[in-house]
């Protein structure tokens, strides 16, 4: 329960990825998109190489649209008609699509991996071993409910409240989310990023956000009595009759509701001062008096001395009154759902198909669930990702590659220096420490230099839960190993084959992986043009999430220390406001607008990183002789080269999900909004003062 996953889910793992991870799919779309259509299945094998598409694709354009009235359709209205949302995604676009080929890719990777052969790697043998224990559904049909079957007697057999704490230490030992009463693993401690601490977090949860509970419109209405009916066959499924199963469901619903509404809100825990609490286990103890909590932390093998962070003091309280007025019987009949909830996915088809229903397809409309090898790719990835990451990165990624995207890095923070130096609002006493730390930022590109070792991990191709539980177990003991030693700075929070990337303000460090390198994202066969466009904004997006509105609460030793002047600091929220007013204006799906409050971290990242890559550009070529291809002159393939990494199509439904919990703004917006702020979109375009994507000077907003 101490991953990473978990971890970003609860807002106290800071670090700030570009794109929503592909698998829980994300993100949003614009409102002209028609139902999603059905596509024909692409046959289903791996695949030996990956397809190449260009990152500057001409048959994703739609010439018929003026670029100044809609960039985003202008570049990316011939992909979204080409590429209808398979049956099985929630969302599709050029990083799911991308991030597809490389799991088909690596499926292959697998399949040779799980042959039992004799001179198998250890490595191979893990990740072959676990794919196959994972594609054997025949085991795992017949295994049934038998992998939780220790965990529900031990629950059931609980008649001692005062056991109840070391109980939960150990279910949460593995647990692989946050939905079981509350989450707990380690972070950087926020006013001493050196050190490592124990942290818990509100969590107990089954719905998406805590918002699902408290909102009163219609909607929302009818989500919560499909999620009670859901919970209540699941318990149907636990072999409940059908009457207990609701009576259970009901009561799931009263506590999950509780916890709910003493739960901080998205926009709350994007303040880092608000889910910081040093506390002792003493003083823990006299906020949630009724919980053994030394017992719980021996239990969940974390060393909680000799202080942690409890992030939501608000939400123990509460946690406590249920745990405290709740009839023991309650807490069991709740302990019940959030163990299976939490492990349904790994269990046989009635779990797996009950749990899709109501949170893929009834929540974000998703028609088909994925295939089973996808599943199983994506969990090698996720429990051994370091293991399948290298042989990834062996066969994928060249060290050209690596060069050019060190090297455009270098340039972007360059740029950043030059704007810091440049801006007109900021006094020298703030400037001076904003370029401190920027010049703390580390830079870690495609893969890590050490390979995280897991030969303490046992990993039998005969028992494909066992060795989840496993993985997950040595996934919490590596984290909580890390208390009282010093913080790893190679350590990545993605895999190698991921497609996306992110910044940690903790670390001061910007993660690329290797699978956000390639075409069409970043293609060596093209000009610089589309390339700093593309993959020069995702740096300079990530670089500027260091000094967003929550990045930059921290200093360059990732402490969280206030080292701006008090008029600084007020110019620069001046200049937040600016782009928060500007995206609450837009529509996601129906009447829901962007909520600016949750998105504008991203935002500012979106619109400096994009400044960044036009200048890293400029200086790149200023010496060379740029001439116009394809009917597009360079500054042109800048912009439609940046704006085609954005490309998709969404479902409503899944709109609504992320309109919630995603804090980046839908694609087009992230196109569009950008651009309207850049001068430079409007000279290469030459569009009219009238034109949609263009403000006047006074209007443009600018943070960096
Ligand atoms: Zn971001």
């Amino acid at each position: 329960m101490l991953l990473r996953k978990m971890l970003l889910a609860l807002g106290v793992s800071a670090a700030t990825m570009l794109a929503s991870a592909a698998e829980s799919g994300s993100d949003t779309k614009p409102a002209s998109i028609g139902p999603p259509q059905r596509v024909t299945p692409i046959p289903e094998k791996p695949v030996e190489s990956l397809p190449y598409t260009p990152s500057l694709d001409f048959s994703a354009m739609d010439r018929s649209v003026d670029p100044c009235e809609d960039l985003y359709a202008f570049a990316c209205g011939g992909w979204k008609k080409n590429n209808p949302i398979p049956a099985d995604q929630t969302r599709w676009d050029v990083y799911g699509k991308l991030s597809v080929d490389n799991q088909r890719y690596l499926w292959g990777i697998l399949e040779d991996a799980a042959k039992p052969v004799s001179g198998r790697t250890p490595t191979q043998q893990k990740i072959g071993d676990y794919f196959a224990a994972c594609m054997n559904l025949d085991a795992i049909e017949r295994a049934g409910l038998a992998p939780i079957q220790p965990d529900l007697r031990k629950i059931a057999a609980l008649v001692d409240r005062a056991k109840l704490a070391s109980l939960i230490g150990e279910l949460h030992l593995r647990a692989s989310t946050a939905g079981l009463f509350f989450g707990a693993g380690v972070q950087q401690d926020a006013r001493d990023a050196s050190k490592v601490i124990a942290v818990v977090a509100a969590g107990g949860l089954g719905l998406p956000d805590r918002d699902y509970y408290v909102k009163t419109d219609a909607k929302s209405v009818e989500q919560r009595a499909r999620y009670v009916e859901h919970v209540a066959k699941m318990f149907e499924l636990l072999g409940d009759p059908k009457p207990a199963a609701s009576a259970n469901a009901a009561t799931v619903m009263r506590i999950e509701t509780a916890l709910a509404k003493a739960s901080l809100t998205r926009v709350d825990r994007r303040d880092p001062h608000k889910v910081y609490h040093r506390n002792s286990v003493a003083s823990l103890g006299k906020l949630a008096r009724g919980f053994d909590w030394p017992a719980y932390f021996k239990a969940v093998e974390l060393n909680p001395d000799p202080w942690l962070n409890v992030t939501e003091p608000a939400f123990f309280k509460e946690l406590n009154a249920r745990l405290t007025q709740e009839s023991l019987r309650d807490i069991k009949t709740y302990l019940r759902w959030a163990l299976i909830d939490d492990t349904a996915s790994y269990l046989s088809s009635p779990f797996v198909a009950e749990k899709f229903a109501f949170n893929s397809q009834y929540l974000r409309g998703v028609e088909e669930d994925r295939p089973r090898w996808k599943k199983c790719v994506a969990w090698v990835d996720q429990h051994l990702g370091e293991a399948l990451g290298r042989e990834f990165v062996a066969r994928t990624f060249p060290a050209t590659t690596k060069e050019k995207a060190v090297t455009m890095t270098k340039q972007i923070e360059q740029a950043m220096q030059q704007r810091i130096t440049q801006l007109d609002w900021m006094t020298p006493a703030t400037r001076t420490q904003a370029i401190a730390k920027l010049k703390k930022v580390r830079n870690k590109v495609g893969y890590p230099d050490l390979w995280r070792d897991y030969s303490s991990l046992t990993i039998e191709r005969s028992d494909f839960f066992a060795n989840v539980s496993r993985a997950i177990v040595f996934e919490s003991r590596r984290q909580a190993a890390k208390i009282g030693k010093p913080v790893d700075r190679g350590e990545w929070q993605m895999s190698a084959p991921t497609v996306n990337a992110y910044y940690d303000p903790q670390l001061n460090d910007i993660n690329f992986p290797a699978g956000v390198l390639m075409p069409p994202l970043y293609d060596a066969k093209l000009d610089d043009a589309p390339n700093y466009g593309n993959t020069g904004g995702t740096i300079g997006h990530e670089l500027t999430h260091g000094f967003d509105d929550e990045g930059r609460q921290f200093d360059g030793d990732g402490n969280l220390r206030d080292w701006w002047t008090k008029e600084d600091a007020q110019k620069f929220e001046k200049r937040a406001q600016c782009i928060r007013d500007q995206y609450s204006q837009y529509t996601i799906v129906d009447d829901i607008k962007i909520n600016g409050n949750l998105t504008s971290g991203e935002d500012i990242a979106d619109l400096g990183g994009e400044l960044l890559a036009w200048m890293a550009w400029q200086e790149q070529t200023k010496t060379m002789r740029l001439a116009e291809r394809d009917g597009l002159t360079p500054p042109q393939r800048f912009f439609v080269g940046f704006a085609q990494w954005a490309c998709s199509n969404d479902r409503p439904e899944n709109m609504r999900v992320n309109a919630i919990v995603d804090p980046h703004s839908p694609p087009p917006v992230r196109i569009n909004g950008v651009v309207v702020n850049m001068p430079e979109f409007a000279a290469a375009f030459s569009c009219k003062a009238t034109a949609k994507l263009v403000k006047k000077p006074e209007d443009l907003c600018k943070v960096w």
